[in-house]
């Protein structure tokens, strides 16, 4: 734990849990010593619903993801609670068929609560096996499915449910406290988890998979993670819930809740676990004052009539209000300490820290290529982009790739790195065979690359983007890297304000992060004007030197190829046309032919 909290991110983590827990227990201690009888249990119902939000949250803020389902596991959590903490007595009169395990049952409050979260998790991780490997947008409408699935079982199974009548006497335990105390836990939870190795992850995932993927991230397991968490989160809650309303019935856990959750979480600010208790506060307090309006009102003298609908009338406007004024929420990606940071800016770490060794542990011991593709073929359809290409890297060897636009090079490093199956030919790395490995794991085993068109994980912090891929998530590393790619003064930006040529570094120091042995820069160059790119000349120096990584660079700058690259591949229409020194294939007829007699408009320097 010490650990843990070692980080400064994580530090401020802490602070902000701080803050949040003691606006909340202010709020409680005001309402139960001045409030009335109402007001505390607006209070109670303001205080549960921050923790069906954050329950919420953690999974859809986290992943990015839309669940329309979660309320069954709330409903899953309530009705288990139920069950376990009526009087046996009272029960036997409601169903009276109920196994004798759960008849006899009469639990108390924490025991209830518990059970009901590792039951609902166990639920959880069973349908998640199925549902977490869909794609994003099917992923949300199978969780559609599930609500209306788990709606139809809470009303026709009527031995355990009760039916559409619902069940009642249920023990009134949650108290105001007990609800703060719900409340805090799941504060922690939440933002521990955002904060944690897998809640970095899952969050890089979000925006942007493919290059978590290419980065070594297991997508589907941590998506899978954040499900189980989520929804033993809902469990809990619910527990709470039903412990606090006596009675319920089916009707309580289907489109109505579902919708007004989400609402809390949009309004609030989904990325946010401060939005997300924001959220629940505003639309709470709208819900109860409107609710009354519903019931007719008398001002003065003049007494409004009923208004049914208005509550979900108003929660709609509002969402639809929220938006288009703001559709990252009233937080927007802020937790409640970066409000105070507008005034206390943290300084700037600067990086730099000249003793953290990058090299792996476990230095390169093979002596011939660590990266090595044999006769890879690919085709698109009909179109044929690699024919039999080979290519090695040995360690500490920097090779070009160059040729035309659509030779194949790109999808030459898309087939290396696993993100595309190749059709023909193997991909050994470190003597290992990866041909038909994932992404995430080839990446693991030391190959990292970057993307053409630049793939960060736009709305993280540079310093974020770093450590999400990161196996020890160690700070020291974190700013060494940053340093040495001159990103230090901007570590705690978002990664889509910095312009374009950081960007390109950060890139670059994301994928120096994970200490590959061969490291894949795809145009690293592009955009750069010279002075640029010979800082980044030296950089790769640097990188081979001090990690003693293969490298494979492409680019179509040929004055930086020329100056860097100890051998130069050249590739056309999807074919190796020459390979050998700079001056080899600077002199080669058929590269001239393919670089000058076809595409003038690509060469930027002399070949
Ligand atoms: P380079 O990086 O050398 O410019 P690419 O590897 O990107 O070339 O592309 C090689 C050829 O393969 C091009 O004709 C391109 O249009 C085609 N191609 C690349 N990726 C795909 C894809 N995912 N689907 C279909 N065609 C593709
Ligand atoms: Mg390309």
């Amino acid at each position: 734990m010490r650990e843990w909290i070692s980080s400064p991110r994580r530090r401020r983590a802490m602070l902000g849990v701080g803050m949040l827990i003691a606006v909340l227990v202010a709020l409680t201690a005001a309402v139960v010593a001045l409030g009335t009888d109402l007001s505390r249990r607006t209070l109670i119902v303001f205080l549960l619903n921050a923790m069906l939000v954050l329950g919420l949250q953690v999974f859809i803020g986290d992943t990015g993801i839309v669940s329309f389902g979660h309320v069954a596991f709330m409903g899953m959590g309530a009705y288990l609670t139920a069950l376990l903490t009526i009087p046996p007595r009272v029960k036997a009169l409601q169903v009276p068929d109920l196994v004798a395990l759960l008849a006899h049952a009469h639990l108390g409050l924490i025991p209830a609560v518990v059970v009901s979260a590792l039951v609902t998790a166990l639920v959880a991780a069973v349908l998640g096996g199925g549902l977490i490997r869909m794609q994003e947008g099917a992923m949300a409408m199978a969780t559609l499915a599930l609500l209306v699935i788990a709606y139809a079982l809470f009303q026709n199974w009527e031995s355990v449910t009760r039916g559409t009548l619902g069940l009642f006497g249920i023990p009134a335990d949650t108290t105001a406290w007990v609800a703060l105390a719900g409340a805090a836990v799941f504060v922690v939870v939440a933002r521990v988890y955002k904060e944690s190795r897998a809640g970095l992850r899952v969050r890089a995932a979000r925006e942007d998979p493919l290059a978590a993927k290419a980065l070594g991230t297991n997508v589907v397991r941590v998506r899978y993670g954040a499900w189980i968490l989520s929804a033993s989160m809902m469990g809990a809650a619910g527990s709470l819930w039903a412990l606090s309303v006596l009675a319920f019935d089916p009707n309580q856990f289907f489109f109505a809740a579902t919708f007004s959750l989400l609402a809390m979480l949009v309004v609030g600010g989904k990325t946010s676990v401060t939005g997300a208790v924001l959220g629940a506060a505003v639309v709470t307090f709208l819900q109860d004052t409107l609710s009354r309006v519903e019931q007719g009102v008398r001002i003065g003298s003049i007494e409004l009539p009923r208004l049914t609908g208005t509550v979900d009338f108003v929660i709609a406007l509002l969402i639809i209000v929220s938006l288009i004024w703001r559709p990252e929420g009233v937080m927007g990606r802020r937790e409640i300490e970066d409000l105070l940071r507008r005034f206390r800016r943290s300084v700037p770490q600067k990086g730099g820290d000249q003793h953290v060794a990058l090299g792996r542990v476990e230095a390169p011991a093979n002596d011939g290529a660590v990266l090595s593709a044999e006769a890879i073929d690919k085709r698109f359809q009909g179109l044929i982009a690699l024919s039999g290409v080979s290519l090695t890297v040995a360690t500490g060897e920097i090779l070009g790739l160059i040729g035309p636009n659509g030779s194949g090079k790109t999808t030459l490093l898309n087939v290396v790195s696993g993100i595309l199956p190749p059709d023909g030919g193997r991909v050994r790395l470190g003597g290992r065979d990866v041909t038909s490995l994932p992404p995430h794991q080839v990446a693991t085993l030391g190959l990292a690359r970057t993307f053409q068109n630049i793939r960060l994980f736009s709305h993280l912090t540079v310093r974020e983007n770093v450590s999400a891929v990161i196996d020890d998530d160690d700070p020291a590393v974190v700013t060494r890297v940053l340093g040495w790619l001159q990103l230090d003064d901007v570590a705690d930006e978002e990664a889509a304000n910095l312009p374009y040529g950081a960007q390109r570094r950060l890139e670059i120091a994301r994928a120096v992060a994970l200490r590959p042995r061969v490291l894949l820069l795809d145009e690293p160059a592009a955009g750069m004007n010279e002075n640029e790119s010979d800082g980044l000349v030296r950089t790769i120096r640097q990188i081979r030197d001090e990690l003693g990584c293969g490298l494979v660079v492409i680019d179509h700058d040929l004055r930086l190829i020329m100056q860097l690259c100890d051998r130069i591949q050249v590739l056309d229409q999807g074919r190796t046309i020459a390979i050998g020194s700079p001056k080899e294939v600077a002199d080669d007829p058929a590269v001239i032919e393919a670089y000058i007699g076809r595409n003038e408009a690509e060469v930027t320097g002399p070949p």
